[in-house]
């Protein structure tokens, strides 16, 4: 399964509001050992073809699964943030799937089945590469679909990385600005 980052939504990060438990950022803490996760994750599913990674192994949860039915449920997290429209267009007229990258990080996007036709694709990839999955965005903390036993983070620790211009945006204390 290829994985493709064009339809990122990257400026409209989220914070918990009374309404829902729903934001977009991540603990501070987890900060570092999430993107080795992610990377690791991404790799290993860029090289599976879609059958492989819907096996369930036993003892495991599915990696892999349809938010079918929830595409209201999404359109409204980010309706109070950006183009509501053009959000609202995501979610209602593609197929929405959520990856799992552990107890915690789940990523949700688009999957686009039989994407490329297998004629194109040479033998040894043919299987694997067919299908596309867009990212449409990292869901840290799982806030998107929790399980109600979840332990959430202190809300001091948690930053936003998807968003440059958003006050909460992480950056480094230390880090200092070298002049050309
Ligand atoms: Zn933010």
């Amino acid at each position: 399964m290829l994985v493709s980052f064009q339809k990122l939504i990257r400026r409209n990060c989220i914070h918990k509001d009374e309404k829902s438990e729903f934001h977009t950022r991540i603990d501070i803490n987890k900060l570092r050992q999430a993107f080795t996760q992610i990377h690791s994750k991404l790799k290993e599913w860029n090289s599976k073809s879609l059958e492989q990674i819907e096996e369930v192994k036993p003892g495991e949860e599915k990696e892999i699964k349809s938010l079918k039915g929830e595409e209201k449920k999404l359109a409204n997290y980010f309706s109070r943030v950006g183009d509501n429209q053009k959000i609202k267009r995501i979610f209602f007229n593609n197929p929405i799937w959520q990856l799992r990258v552990n107890g915690k990080i789940r990523i949700i996007g688009i999957l686009e089945k039989d994407y490329i036709d297998k004629k194109f694709l040479p033998d040894n990839i043919k299987q694997n590469s067919k299908d596309l999955f867009y990212v449409l965005y990292y869901d840290f903390e799982h806030t998107s679909f929790p399980s109600s036993d979840q332990e959430q983070p202190k809300e001091e620790d948690l930053v936003c990385i998807m968003n440059e211009n958003c006050s909460r945006y992480f950056f480094l204390p230390n880090e200092t600005e070298e002049e050309d």
